[in-house]
């Protein structure tokens, strides 16, 4: 019924080089749009374009760090004068740093005397870098971008939440947190942004083998991870999400002909992990 037409609008994506969104860059330029890649690694984003470009569609990319506001607005002012205005912002910068990660699941009375990295002896810095990536990292491009949205139809925000926003995965405190935060957010930037009609909503990708995770999922000799058992064991569906699996989604909520009521959904794409309670 819906063709997802993004003939002509201009969608910035951050983190647009990464194993997700670059998907959604490929996907969304094939429909017409003209897309914007932001992220802070080069090589992948001018690989992408060049991609996008060979296929017959029309991309660019920019090197912008989402943390930083002066950088935003300048690759912001290049985007007016090559595009016009921001119709669609995708916030996909993410991710989570080993120096947030916990070495064990749970904490026993005894470990207090071994050495290891317990949640006493997180370090705070990375804790701050990955809430910042994630919260701030959604939050800034959002004051940059959305202001080019107002009062004109059919724009919209689409973050990525996680499913471990509805129940905390162990020994990741501050991506969990993170990604709650970016939820909860969506909802209040949707009702913020309701009467000036932009819509706003969050997929919450459940697992996905990426880069970021793919240690934590295969061992060397490519078996699964004790814990990517676990993780299976608790996905109703029995496997992993293959990316490809988040762009119907994507689109919908993108498109404002097929979901032009929906605004504050944080849509879980999990094969059922976040319904599921182990029993
Ligand atoms: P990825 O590491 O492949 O991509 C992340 C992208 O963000 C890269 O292009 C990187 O250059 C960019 N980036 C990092 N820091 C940046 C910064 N400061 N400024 C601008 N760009 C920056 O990750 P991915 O797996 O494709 O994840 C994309 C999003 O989906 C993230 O928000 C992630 O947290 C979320 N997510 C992923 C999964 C999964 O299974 N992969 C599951 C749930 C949520």
């Amino acid at each position: 019924m819906f063709e997802h037409d993004f003939k002509d609008k201009v969608i910035v994506i951050t983190g647009g080089s990464g194993v997700l969104c670059s998907r959604f860059c490929l996907e969304l330029a094939k429909r017409g749009a003209k897309v914007c890649i932001l992220s802070i690694d080069l090589e992948a984003q001018k690989s992408l374009e060049a991609d996008i470009k060979k296929k017959g569609y029309e991309a660019t990319s920019y090197y912008c760090n989402v943390l930083d506001k002066d950088n935003l607005e300048s690759v912001h002012q290049e985007i007016l004068k090559k595009y016009g205005k921001c119709d669609i912002l995708i916030n996909g910068a993410g991710g989570n740093s080993p120096k947030a990660t916990t070495d064990d699941e749970f904490y026993e009375a005894n470990d207090v005397a071994i050495d290891k990295k317990d949640f006493f002896s997180l370090d705070l810095k990375g804790i701050d870098f990955v809430f910042g990536l994630n919260f701030s990292g959604t939050l800034i491009p959002t004051q940059v971008f959305a202001l080019d949205m107002m009062n004109r139809e059919g724009c919209s925000i689409l973050n990525i939440s996680s499913m471990n926003a509805f129940t905390p995965l162990t020994k990741i405190p501050a991506y969990s947190a993170a990604k709650a935060a970016v939820a909860n957010f969506t909802k209040w930037l949707a009702t913020y942004f309701a009467k000036a009609g932009i819509r706003v909503n969050a997929i919450a990708p459940g697992f996905f083998v990426t880069t970021q995770n793919k240690d934590l999922l295969y061992n060397k000799d490519n078996t699964l991870t004790k814990r990517a058992q676990k993780i299976i064991n608790n996905t109703p569906m029995g496997r992993f999400g293959n990316p490809d699996e988040l762009v119907g989604a994507v689109l919908w909520l993108l498109d404002n002909n097929a979901s032009s009521f929906v605004t504050g959904v944080v849509l879980p794409i999990d094969g059922g992990f976040s319904a599921y309670s182990g029993v």
